[in-house]
Protein backbone atom coordinates (compact mmCIF):
# COMPACT_ATOMS: atom_id res chain seq x y z
CA UNK A 1 0.00 0.00 0.00
CA UNK A 2 2.77 2.41 1.01
CA UNK A 3 4.53 1.50 -2.33
CA UNK A 4 1.03 2.64 -4.42
CA UNK A 5 1.00 5.57 -2.20
CA UNK A 6 4.39 6.61 -3.22
CA UNK A 7 3.71 6.19 -6.82
CA UNK A 8 0.50 8.29 -6.88
CA UNK A 9 2.43 10.65 -4.83
CA UNK A 10 5.58 10.68 -7.17
CA UNK A 11 3.16 10.84 -10.43
CA UNK A 12 1.94 14.26 -8.78
CA UNK A 13 4.98 15.62 -8.52
CA UNK A 14 5.30 14.59 -12.37
CA UNK A 15 2.48 16.18 -13.47
CA UNK A 16 3.24 19.57 -11.90
CA UNK A 17 6.61 18.96 -13.49
CA UNK A 18 6.14 18.89 -16.85
CA UNK A 19 2.86 21.13 -16.68
CA UNK A 20 -0.73 20.22 -17.99
CA UNK A 21 0.23 17.73 -20.55
CA UNK A 22 0.35 15.29 -17.99
CA UNK A 23 -2.38 14.14 -15.45
CA UNK A 24 -1.55 14.06 -12.11
CA UNK A 25 -3.30 10.23 -11.81
CA UNK A 26 -0.80 8.77 -14.36
CA UNK A 27 2.51 6.82 -13.67
CA UNK A 28 5.27 6.72 -15.84
CA UNK A 29 6.25 3.26 -16.42
CA UNK A 30 10.01 3.82 -15.61
CA UNK A 31 9.13 4.56 -12.23
CA UNK A 32 7.01 1.24 -12.17
CA UNK A 33 9.87 -0.47 -12.97
CA UNK A 34 12.35 1.13 -10.72
CA UNK A 35 10.25 0.82 -7.60
CA UNK A 36 9.52 -2.46 -8.23
CA UNK A 37 13.15 -3.29 -8.63
CA UNK A 38 12.47 -4.01 -12.39
CA UNK A 39 14.20 -3.22 -15.61
CA UNK A 40 12.98 -0.90 -18.60
CA UNK A 41 13.29 -3.41 -21.39
CA UNK A 42 11.74 -1.14 -23.88
CA UNK A 43 10.07 2.25 -23.71
CA UNK A 44 7.00 0.34 -23.48
CA UNK A 45 7.98 -2.64 -21.54
CA UNK A 46 9.45 -3.54 -18.43
CA UNK A 47 10.58 -6.89 -16.47
CA UNK A 48 12.57 -9.40 -16.55
CA UNK A 49 13.81 -11.75 -19.15
CA UNK A 50 10.74 -14.45 -18.12
CA UNK A 51 8.44 -11.35 -16.38
CA UNK A 52 7.79 -9.01 -19.29
CA UNK A 53 5.15 -6.32 -19.18
CA UNK A 54 4.15 -4.82 -22.01
CA UNK A 55 2.28 -1.86 -23.38
CA UNK A 56 0.39 -0.40 -26.28
CA UNK A 57 0.09 3.21 -26.95
CA UNK A 58 -3.77 3.92 -26.49
CA UNK A 59 -4.70 0.91 -25.99
CA UNK A 60 -6.67 -0.52 -22.90
CA UNK A 61 -4.99 -4.41 -23.23
CA UNK A 62 -1.16 -5.04 -21.37
CA UNK A 63 0.28 -8.32 -21.92
CA UNK A 64 1.93 -10.05 -19.13
CA UNK A 65 4.09 -12.89 -19.18
CA UNK A 66 2.12 -12.66 -22.92
CA UNK A 67 -1.22 -13.26 -21.52
CA UNK A 68 -3.45 -10.25 -22.45
CA UNK A 69 -5.05 -8.51 -19.42
CA UNK A 70 -7.17 -5.38 -19.22
CA UNK A 71 -6.87 -2.04 -18.19
CA UNK A 72 -9.19 0.30 -17.50
CA UNK A 73 -7.64 3.38 -19.01
CA UNK A 74 -5.64 3.55 -22.32
CA UNK A 75 -1.66 3.35 -21.52
CA UNK A 76 -0.19 6.64 -22.89
CA UNK A 77 3.19 7.55 -24.68
CA UNK A 78 4.07 10.94 -23.97
CA UNK A 79 7.55 12.48 -25.34
CA UNK A 80 8.83 8.81 -25.79
CA UNK A 81 7.45 7.71 -22.73
CA UNK A 82 4.76 5.68 -21.56
CA UNK A 83 1.99 6.25 -18.73
CA UNK A 84 -0.82 3.82 -17.20
CA UNK A 85 -3.69 5.27 -14.84
CA UNK A 86 -2.92 4.80 -11.08
CA UNK A 87 -6.31 2.58 -10.94
CA UNK A 88 -4.46 0.44 -13.13
CA UNK A 89 -1.24 0.17 -11.53
CA UNK A 90 -3.36 -0.37 -8.14
CA UNK A 91 -5.78 -3.05 -9.91
CA UNK A 92 -3.53 -4.21 -12.46
CA UNK A 93 -0.07 -4.45 -12.30
CA UNK A 94 0.84 -4.17 -8.41
CA UNK A 95 -0.66 -7.33 -8.00
CA UNK A 96 1.13 -9.37 -10.45
CA UNK A 97 4.65 -7.78 -9.87
CA UNK A 98 6.69 -10.66 -8.50
CA UNK A 99 7.21 -8.71 -4.87
CA UNK A 100 3.93 -8.34 -3.75
CA UNK A 101 2.32 -10.95 -1.49
CA UNK A 102 -1.18 -12.15 -1.36
CA UNK A 103 -2.58 -12.21 2.44
CA UNK A 104 -5.65 -14.25 1.81
CA UNK A 105 -7.19 -17.59 3.21
CA UNK A 106 -5.82 -20.62 1.35
CA UNK A 107 -8.88 -21.98 -0.65
CA UNK A 108 -10.63 -24.54 1.03
CA UNK A 109 -14.14 -24.46 -0.46
CA UNK A 110 -14.73 -23.88 -4.22
CA UNK A 111 -17.82 -23.13 -5.85
CA UNK A 112 -18.42 -24.16 -8.98
CA UNK A 113 -21.52 -22.89 -11.61
CA UNK A 114 -22.63 -24.53 -14.40
CA UNK A 115 -23.99 -21.85 -16.79
CA UNK A 116 -27.68 -21.81 -17.60
CA UNK A 117 -30.10 -24.82 -17.36
CA UNK A 118 -33.48 -26.09 -17.14
CA UNK A 119 -34.86 -23.85 -20.12
CA UNK A 120 -32.20 -21.50 -20.52
CA UNK A 121 -30.42 -23.72 -23.12
CA UNK A 122 -27.66 -21.30 -23.43
CA UNK A 123 -26.10 -21.19 -26.54
CA UNK A 124 -26.78 -24.22 -28.89
CA UNK A 125 -24.41 -25.39 -31.84
CA UNK A 126 -25.81 -24.74 -34.83
CA UNK A 127 -24.36 -28.13 -36.59
CA UNK A 128 -25.27 -30.83 -33.89
CA UNK A 129 -27.56 -28.91 -31.54
CA UNK A 130 -25.04 -29.42 -28.72
CA UNK A 131 -26.35 -26.98 -25.82
CA UNK A 132 -24.14 -25.10 -23.75
CA UNK A 133 -26.32 -26.27 -20.56
CA UNK A 134 -25.19 -29.46 -21.25
CA UNK A 135 -21.34 -28.97 -21.62
CA UNK A 136 -21.14 -26.75 -18.55
CA UNK A 137 -22.38 -29.52 -16.53
CA UNK A 138 -20.07 -31.87 -17.70
CA UNK A 139 -17.37 -29.97 -17.84
CA UNK A 140 -17.85 -28.97 -13.76
CA UNK A 141 -18.63 -32.61 -13.05
CA UNK A 142 -15.39 -33.01 -14.46
CA UNK A 143 -13.18 -30.22 -12.95
CA UNK A 144 -15.07 -30.88 -9.16
CA UNK A 145 -13.63 -34.68 -9.20
CA UNK A 146 -9.96 -33.20 -9.61
CA UNK A 147 -10.69 -30.75 -6.72
CA UNK A 148 -11.93 -33.64 -4.62
CA UNK A 149 -8.89 -35.39 -5.35
CA UNK A 150 -7.02 -32.95 -4.60
CA UNK A 151 -8.94 -32.49 -1.16
CA UNK A 152 -11.01 -29.55 -1.84
CA UNK A 153 -14.34 -29.21 -1.07
CA UNK A 154 -16.43 -28.37 -3.74
CA UNK A 155 -20.03 -26.90 -4.27
CA UNK A 156 -22.48 -26.83 -6.93
CA UNK A 157 -24.51 -23.94 -7.70
CA UNK A 158 -26.65 -26.61 -9.36
CA UNK A 159 -26.45 -30.40 -10.31
CA UNK A 160 -29.38 -31.23 -12.37
CA UNK A 161 -30.91 -29.65 -15.33
CA UNK A 162 -32.78 -27.24 -13.84
CA UNK A 163 -33.01 -23.30 -13.78
CA UNK A 164 -31.42 -21.16 -11.32
CA UNK A 165 -31.70 -17.54 -10.94
CA UNK A 166 -28.48 -15.43 -11.30
CA UNK A 167 -28.44 -13.84 -8.27
CA UNK A 168 -29.23 -17.41 -6.36
CA UNK A 169 -25.91 -18.83 -7.61
CA UNK A 170 -23.97 -16.48 -5.81
CA UNK A 171 -26.06 -16.75 -2.74
CA UNK A 172 -25.05 -20.52 -3.04
CA UNK A 173 -21.50 -19.92 -2.97
CA UNK A 174 -22.03 -17.44 -0.32
CA UNK A 175 -23.92 -19.57 2.08
CA UNK A 176 -21.20 -22.05 1.81
CA UNK A 177 -18.72 -19.96 2.69
CA UNK A 178 -16.82 -20.48 -0.77
CA UNK A 179 -13.00 -19.10 -0.86
CA UNK A 180 -13.67 -19.45 -4.73
CA UNK A 181 -16.35 -19.23 -7.05
CA UNK A 182 -15.85 -20.08 -11.02
CA UNK A 183 -18.81 -20.15 -13.08
CA UNK A 184 -18.16 -21.92 -16.54
CA UNK A 185 -19.51 -20.79 -19.75
CA UNK A 186 -19.36 -21.41 -23.35
CA UNK A 187 -19.34 -18.86 -26.28
CA UNK A 188 -21.55 -17.89 -29.18
CA UNK A 189 -20.94 -15.07 -31.85
CA UNK A 190 -22.98 -14.13 -35.26
CA UNK A 191 -19.29 -14.12 -36.89
CA UNK A 192 -18.75 -17.94 -37.63
CA UNK A 193 -14.84 -16.90 -37.07
CA UNK A 194 -14.85 -16.14 -33.43
CA UNK A 195 -12.67 -18.48 -31.74
CA UNK A 196 -10.63 -18.64 -28.32
CA UNK A 197 -11.20 -18.56 -24.91
CA UNK A 198 -11.72 -15.41 -22.51
CA UNK A 199 -12.07 -15.33 -18.80
CA UNK A 200 -14.30 -12.61 -17.12
CA UNK A 201 -13.69 -10.67 -13.58
CA UNK A 202 -15.64 -8.01 -12.20
CA UNK A 203 -15.17 -4.41 -13.65
CA UNK A 204 -12.71 -2.51 -10.74
CA UNK A 205 -14.02 0.18 -8.45
CA UNK A 206 -14.12 3.45 -10.54
CA UNK A 207 -13.72 1.42 -13.81
CA UNK A 208 -15.30 0.83 -16.62
CA UNK A 209 -15.80 -2.99 -18.29
CA UNK A 210 -14.00 -4.09 -21.33
CA UNK A 211 -16.57 -3.40 -23.79
CA UNK A 212 -17.78 0.30 -22.26
CA UNK A 213 -16.51 3.37 -23.23
CA UNK A 214 -13.51 3.86 -20.27
CA UNK A 215 -14.53 6.61 -18.13
CA UNK A 216 -14.52 7.14 -14.25
CA UNK A 217 -16.54 6.27 -11.38
CA UNK A 218 -18.49 3.75 -14.36
CA UNK A 219 -20.43 1.57 -11.40
CA UNK A 220 -21.01 1.12 -8.13
CA UNK A 221 -19.28 -0.53 -5.73
CA UNK A 222 -20.59 -4.23 -5.08
CA UNK A 223 -19.23 -6.39 -2.57
CA UNK A 224 -16.88 -8.48 -5.15
CA UNK A 225 -14.92 -5.52 -5.17
CA UNK A 226 -13.45 -6.47 -2.21
CA UNK A 227 -11.24 -8.92 -4.41
CA UNK A 228 -10.22 -6.29 -7.56
CA UNK A 229 -6.34 -7.13 -6.93
CA UNK A 230 -6.96 -10.46 -6.08
CA UNK A 231 -9.02 -10.71 -8.97
CA UNK A 232 -6.21 -9.87 -11.85
CA UNK A 233 -3.96 -12.95 -10.28
CA UNK A 234 -7.01 -15.69 -10.27
CA UNK A 235 -7.39 -14.07 -14.07
CA UNK A 236 -3.99 -14.38 -14.78
CA UNK A 237 -3.99 -17.51 -13.22
CA UNK A 238 -7.09 -19.11 -15.15
CA UNK A 239 -6.25 -17.45 -18.87
CA UNK A 240 -2.38 -18.63 -18.81
CA UNK A 241 -3.03 -22.44 -18.11
CA UNK A 242 -6.36 -22.40 -20.15
CA UNK A 243 -4.70 -21.10 -23.65
CA UNK A 244 -1.41 -23.21 -22.82
CA UNK A 245 -2.69 -26.21 -22.72
CA UNK A 246 -5.63 -25.82 -24.98
CA UNK A 247 -3.57 -23.98 -27.48
CA UNK A 248 -6.63 -21.99 -28.18
CA UNK A 249 -6.55 -18.00 -28.65
CA UNK A 250 -5.98 -15.81 -25.86
CA UNK A 251 -8.79 -13.66 -26.34
CA UNK A 252 -7.38 -11.80 -22.99
CA UNK A 253 -9.02 -11.27 -19.25
CA UNK A 254 -11.33 -9.24 -19.61
CA UNK A 255 -14.18 -7.20 -17.27
CA UNK A 256 -17.90 -6.96 -16.98
CA UNK A 257 -20.00 -6.61 -14.19
CA UNK A 258 -21.85 -9.98 -14.87
CA UNK A 259 -24.51 -10.30 -11.93
CA UNK A 260 -23.03 -13.78 -10.78
CA UNK A 261 -19.97 -11.70 -10.16
CA UNK A 262 -21.63 -8.90 -8.10
CA UNK A 263 -22.13 -9.84 -4.56
CA UNK A 264 -19.54 -12.73 -3.90
CA UNK A 265 -18.12 -12.78 -0.63
CA UNK A 266 -14.74 -14.13 -2.47
CA UNK A 267 -12.65 -13.85 -5.28
CA UNK A 268 -14.70 -14.94 -8.80
CA UNK A 269 -14.00 -15.86 -12.25
CA UNK A 270 -16.35 -16.50 -15.37
CA UNK A 271 -14.80 -18.43 -17.86
CA UNK A 272 -15.62 -18.80 -21.64
CA UNK A 273 -14.42 -22.00 -22.86
CA UNK A 274 -14.44 -21.61 -26.48
CA UNK A 275 -16.90 -20.89 -29.31
CA UNK A 276 -19.81 -23.12 -30.40
CA UNK A 277 -20.38 -20.81 -33.11
CA UNK A 278 -17.13 -22.04 -34.53
CA UNK A 279 -17.03 -24.73 -36.41
CA UNK A 280 -13.74 -26.31 -35.80
CA UNK A 281 -13.60 -25.37 -32.18
CA UNK A 282 -16.66 -26.98 -31.85
CA UNK A 283 -15.61 -30.35 -32.86
CA UNK A 284 -13.00 -30.01 -30.24
CA UNK A 285 -15.12 -28.96 -27.36
CA UNK A 286 -17.68 -31.88 -28.72
CA UNK A 287 -15.48 -34.51 -27.70
CA UNK A 288 -14.94 -35.96 -23.94
CA UNK A 289 -11.20 -35.81 -24.33
CA UNK A 290 -11.00 -31.91 -24.83
CA UNK A 291 -13.68 -31.32 -22.13
CA UNK A 292 -11.34 -33.01 -19.82
CA UNK A 293 -8.61 -30.98 -21.30
CA UNK A 294 -10.22 -27.82 -20.12
CA UNK A 295 -11.48 -29.59 -16.78
CA UNK A 296 -7.93 -30.31 -16.32
CA UNK A 297 -6.69 -26.65 -17.56
CA UNK A 298 -9.07 -24.42 -15.08
CA UNK A 299 -7.75 -27.26 -12.12
CA UNK A 300 -4.17 -26.23 -12.63
CA UNK A 301 -4.78 -22.62 -12.49
CA UNK A 302 -7.32 -22.83 -9.76
CA UNK A 303 -4.19 -25.01 -8.09
CA UNK A 304 -1.13 -21.76 -9.35
CA UNK A 305 -3.85 -18.91 -7.70
CA UNK A 306 -3.96 -20.95 -4.39
CA UNK A 307 0.16 -21.59 -4.65
CA UNK A 308 0.32 -17.86 -4.74
CA UNK A 309 -1.85 -17.18 -1.16
CA UNK A 310 -0.88 -17.07 2.15
CA UNK A 311 -3.07 -17.31 5.05
ZN1 LIG B 1 -23.25 -18.90 -21.20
Amino acid sequence: MRKIKHLIFASAIWGIVCGTACRAEEIPLIKIAKTSGLQMLSANSFGTKSIVFAFKDNSRVFTFKKVLMPLGFSAIKRYGRYYVDSSDYKYHIQPLLPTTKHHHKKLKIIALDAGHGGEDNGATAQWDKLQEKFLTMDVCLRLAKLLEKRGYRVVLTRSQDKKVPLPERTQIANRAKANLFVSIHFNSAPSASASGIETFTLTPSTQASSYQVSSRNAHENFAGNTFDSLNTVLGYCLQSSLTEITSAIDRGVKHSTFVVLRDLKCPGILVECGFLSNREECKKIASSAYRDTLAQSIFDGIVKFDNLLSD
